[in-house]
């Protein structure tokens, strides 16, 4: 059996059934790696893509064999599993996000770990305190906790439950 990696995704939706999409994505990944704790869900302001409707969105711990690329592989094939067409400044579906991939750093032209834009965005360093606040950044060194409150007044990131209760709420 190839060595295991922990590693961290960030899962958004802004279209359709949103928690479902969540609920989905955890689906289909646990068919292919086993995932591990999971965060809260977020509502979350789109950043940086224009006007959008807002994001749910969440951080999980799953550990898996498959390389980085061959992660990247699933996520992707996944996203075009739930439908996901457009690209980044479309509201999607669900978007997959390698966060860590153990402690690696990687720098190919269609993968770059840690995720380059996730030191800025509450929208993912809030779930991810959450499950994982002293996990090291490989990059700068810091906490995840660090990081978060290095970003000063959160702004546009509210809490809204655990993805089991949104998705019973959301079949009644
Ligand atoms: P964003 O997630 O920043 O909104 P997209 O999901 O539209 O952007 O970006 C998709 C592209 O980003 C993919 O084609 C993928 O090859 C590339 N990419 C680079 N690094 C990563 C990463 N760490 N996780 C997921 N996709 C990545
Ligand atoms: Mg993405």
């Amino acid at each position: 059996m190839a060595s295991q990696v922990t590693v961290y995704l960030g899962l958004g939706s802004n279209m359709g059934d949103r928690a479902g999409n969540l609920k989905k994505a955890l689906e289909l990944l646990s068919q292919r790696m086993e995932v591990g704790e999971i965060s809260s869900v977020y509502e979350t302001e789109p950043v940086g893509v224009g006007e959008q409707p807002r994001y749910l969105n969440m951080v999980c711990r799953v550990t898996t064999g498959l390389t980085p690329q061959g992660l990247l592989l699933v996520a992707k094939g996944i996203e075009q599993r739930m439908g996901r067409t457009g690209n980044s400044f479309l509201p999607r579906p669900i978007d997959i996000d390698i966060l860590l991939y153990g402690g690696q750093v990687i720098e190919t032209p269609d993968l770059t770990v840690p995720h380059p834009r996730m030191t800025e965005r509450a929208f993912v360093l809030a779930p991810f305190a959450e499950i994982a606040p002293g996990q090291a950044h490989p990059k700068s060194g810091k906490t995840i906790k660090e990081l978060l409150g290095g970003l000063g007044e959160v702004k546009g990131v509210f809490k809204v439950g655990r993805i089991e209760s949104l998705t019973k709420q959301a079949k009644k």
